[in-house]
């Protein structure tokens, strides 16, 4: 065989400015997770398109903030992932502001928890929307490029619940599961070209999102943040230990390494041995 033929020659992993002349589009990135992997990318030398919520001021500080500490380009869109004609803009704005999109990190996400039988079915559909049908348009929308170019990264945020299941979760493990069969879908058409994608799949993350929900735990039973915190922690993640926004953005960037080029169609457990058991 003709290893000179691969399309990953074996450069270093994380070798410093490694993503330096990328441009990367991490969706929901203004909080939590997502603002962990901007910050992963921008440190490997990407320039980042931030997306999400939140205070204008603070997001433009953030924006700022990325932009110095790592000396890349930053921009930011506001587009809202339910609707697909904004995830269009949000890429054409990407390919103006930063030259194309190489690395796309789908991370946007909301939660809502009730028994099946009282799930408003607005929530149901905005969670699909925003945590699964967002991916698809977003990944259809940079796929012709990364393909022309001979290089891409996919990268897809699952959960511990696209593996398994959570009471009071339908739409949520639904969806999560769905973005599991859509990134296998999008690995195996890419197979032969420098296109990979993937998924992480968290467990517990201390965020906005998860903060909710021990806030719901500690009212519901009348405990402390402290007691109700270990509570969520001790029924799922036997670490005891939350996963930070630090380790996912760690390992979204290895996936954009050379090392990672065979890694596909994979869902990478960042979960303190959540799915383990
Ligand atoms: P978070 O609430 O801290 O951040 C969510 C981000 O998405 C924010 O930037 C928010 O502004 C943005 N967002 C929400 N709705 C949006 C919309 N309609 N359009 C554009 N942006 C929107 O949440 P997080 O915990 O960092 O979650 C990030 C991802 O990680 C989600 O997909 C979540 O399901 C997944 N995840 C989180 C955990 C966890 O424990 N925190 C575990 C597993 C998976």
């Amino acid at each position: 065989m003709d290893v000179s033929a691969s399309k990953s020659p074996g450069a270093q992993p994380l070798a410093p400015g490694m993503l330096k002349g990328r441009a990367a589009v991490v969706t929901g990135s203004t909080s939590g997770i997502g603002l962990g992997i901007a910050g992963a990318l921008a440190a490997s030398g990407a320039d980042v398109l931030l997306n999400g919520f939140g205070d204008p001021a603070e997001i433009d500080r953030l924006r700022a903030s990325l932009a110095d500490t790592h000396g890349v380009r930053v921009t930011y869109s506001a587009a809202d992932m339910s609707k697909p004609d904004e995830i269009d803009g949000m890429i054409a704005q990407a390919t103006r502001d930063l030259g194309g999109v190489d690395i796309l990190v789908n991370n946007a996400g909301i939660q809502h928890t009730a028994l099946v039988r009282e799930f408003p079915i607005e929530r149901w559909n905005a969670i699909l929307a925003i945590n699964l049908t967002a991916a698809f348009c977003a990944i259809r929308a940079v796929l012709p490029r990364m393909e022309s170019q001979g290089w891409g990264r996919i990268i897809n945020i699952a959960s511990a619940h696209g593996l398994v299941a959570s009471v009071h979760k339908a739409a949520y493990v639904a969806a999560k599961h769905g973005v599991l069969g859509l990134t296998k879908v999008v690995a195996l058409e890419t197979a032969t070209t420098g296109v990979t994608c993937n998924a992480i799949c968290p467990g517990w993350v201390l965020t906005p999102l998860v903060q909710k929900q021990i806030d719901d735990i500690a009212a519901r039973e009348g405990l402390s943040g402290d007691n109700a915190r270990a509570k969520l922690l001790g029924e799922k993640q036997p670490s005891l230990e939350f996963a930070t926004p630090e380790q996912i953005g760690a390992l979204a960037a290895f996936l954009c390494s050379d090392a990672a080029a065979q890694i596909r169609g994979a869902a990478l457990s960042v979960d303190g041995g959540w799915t383990a058991q």
